[in-house]
């Protein structure tokens, strides 16, 4: 069988769903096939929960759709379809023995694993693979490269100035606005005894006929994935996902800086903004987000802490930790510069947990697909670093369980912020705490059996021994850091008796959350 000829083939990924990507630029519909494939390995090769993988489909076969009535043709593959090979590479190859494009292009993927996956089929077929600039970010992976060339440590405040005086984002005469690049200490609040101030529930965007179909083949395909599709009701469309943005900033980020640390029992959402899932696989544009918290700022609805927090998280964070993974990938995920040996409890596939705050933040992530950032760094996070997990395990866990989670976002977060096992290229210090301050965040402590101001005795808190076990453990290391020095200060209080008692409880909440 002679193979037909395509003037165009467009590869897109589960990720890169924007039908105005700069791929499509430029493009007659008529010179151009796109193709696109339901893998299985997509959701195996991490054991994915069933919120994450329905996410990821949905919004795939609703992007079809979309592209199919612009006018373009296309060659999709569902992952029911009895021949699918279950793999990208097999799919393409599949595909690519039937046709003979001139031209090959992608988006930049946003996973390494992928990117090597191309490569090797294109040098194998002998084909001019294109990889297209990813326009979904405001900066490009060489802008970070070059400002961290000659740093010894990545720090996110110097990244950050530089990117908002760049594009003039809250900015004004060259000074940032307000003449304060930072509003964290306003920030930092919790809500005190009574809880949140007026909730407004974020809006809820129920599953049509396709997502339905989707959800009943994940249900029947991925039976054993962790999580559940019951409250499945994310934005899959960039309508959509533009009305989720809209609903935030007029309901929630008025109050987002105030609180955005916060945590509360039965709470998920509080006041977070919900698009990180639709801005990873590009129904939402970075511009329109900035824009829209920037415009919300002016316009005096919301004031200057909580759109900078906003802001910082987006321009920041995102864009920062986009470059950390891209420059030090592959081999990021090797790294475990505490050396941790221990396996992931069986209590992240479950929840079943004596602690209030663990259990609440497994439950509503097995739950949801969501957890915000606090719970995950502070409570998830936090609790595998003081058990001392293998990082890589961690790391395998985020990616499965969050809707959100695409590789270049999540695994700096979890390798580099939360588990501290690039040895702090990326966070300045560990990020390590006592159960004092999940007690100071939430309301989690008042519902706990545990007391999160002792470290020994019948209601020691397994939080707060693992943590001054963490100290003790690593404070040869810990030392050499001058962040560290208040803690290991507080350390010295406790004389070798007790710090050998101190060792021994957290050995045995190790051994009994191993059972
Ligand atoms: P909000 O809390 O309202 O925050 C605003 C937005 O800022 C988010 O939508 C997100 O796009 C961005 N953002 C905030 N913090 C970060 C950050 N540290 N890195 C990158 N972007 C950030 N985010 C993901 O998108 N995917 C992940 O897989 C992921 N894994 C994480 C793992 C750990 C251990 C930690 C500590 C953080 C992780 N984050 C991840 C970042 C952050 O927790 C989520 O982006 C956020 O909770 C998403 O919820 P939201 O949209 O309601 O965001």
């Amino acid at each position: 069988m002679t193979a037909r000829s395509i003037r165009n083939l467009l590869i897109v990924l589960g990720d890169q769903l924007d039908p105005g990507a700069a791929l499509f630029r430029n493009l007659d519909p008529e010179g151009v096939e796109i193709f696109m494939a339901e893998v299985r390995e997509e959701s195996t090769h991490v054991f994915s929960s069933k919120t994450r993988i329905a996410f990821f489909l949905s919004a795939m076969r609703h992007f079809a759709e979309g592209i199919r009535q612009r006018g373009f043709r296309i060659t999709y593959i569902r992952l029911d379809d009895p021949l699918n090979t279950g793999t990208l590479e097999g799919e393409l190859a599949r595909y690519l023995d039937r046709v003979s494009p001139d031209r090959v292009l992608v988006t930049a993927p946003g996973e390494h694993r992928v990117l090597m996956v191309l490569r090797k089929l294109a040098a194998e077929r002998d084909l001019a693979l294109e990889i297209v600039p990813d326009e979904h970010f405001l900066t490009r992976v060489s802008d970070f490269r070059q400002h961290a060339s000659g740093r010894r440590q990545l720090r996110l405040e110097y990244w950050y100035r530089e990117v908002r005086s760049r594009f003039g984002i809250l900015m004004e005469d060259g000074r940032p606005l307000g003449d304060r690049w930072n509003f964290d200490q306003d920030n930092r609040k919790s809500f005190g005894k009574r809880g949140p101030p007026s909730l407004v529930s974020p809006r809820a965007f129920p599953p049509d006929g396709l997502t339905r179909e989707v959800l009943n083949l994940v249900e029947h395909q991925f039976k054993d994935h962790p999580g559940s599709l019951e409250a499945f009701d994310w934005p899959v469309t960039p309508e959509d996902a533009r009305l989720a943005l809209h609903d935030f900033v007029q309901c929630r980020l008025p109050v987002f800086g105030a609180f955005q640390d916060a945590m509360w029992l039965g709470e998920p959402w509080l006041f977070h903004a919900r698009i990180s899932a639709a801005m990873n696989l590009k129904l939402l544009s970075v511009r329109e987000v900035v824009e829209a918290c920037e415009n919300a700022f002016r316009d005096g609805q919301v004031p200057l802490s909580s759109a900078e927090g906003f802001i910082r998280q987006i321009v920041g964070w995102r864009e920062y930790v986009r470059g950390v993974y891209w420059t030090s990938m592959p081999g990021y995920l090797d790294q475990n510069g505490l050396g941790h040996a221990h396996a992931l409890p069986e209590v992240y596939w479950t929840g079943n947990s004596e602690l209030s705050c663990l259990r609440e933040a497994v439950s509503q992530t097995l739950k949801l697909g969501y957890a915000h950032h606090i719970q995950r760094l502070m409570v998830l996070g936090l609790h595998a670093l003081l058990v001392g997990v293998r990082p890589f395990e961690v790391h395998r866990w985020f990616l499965a369980v969050f809707i959100d989670a695409v590789e270049w976002v999540e695994a700096p977060n979890v390798m580099g912020m939360s588990q501290y096992a690039d040895s702090g290229r990326m966070a300045s210090k560990p990020y390590v705490a006592s159960g004092r301050y999940i007690q100071k965040m939430s309301n989690y402590c008042a519902h706990c059996r545990f007391d999160p101001g002792s470290a020994l005795g019948e209601k020691a808190c397994p939080i707060t021994t693992l943590y001054w076990e963490f100290l003790s453990r690593h404070r040869d290391l810990l030392k050499e850091n001058p962040r560290m020095s208040l803690s290991l200060t507080h350390l010295e209080r406790f004389d070798a008796d007790t710090l050998a008692q101190i060792h021994q409880k957290a050995d045995i909440y190790r051994s009994s959350i191993s059972l």
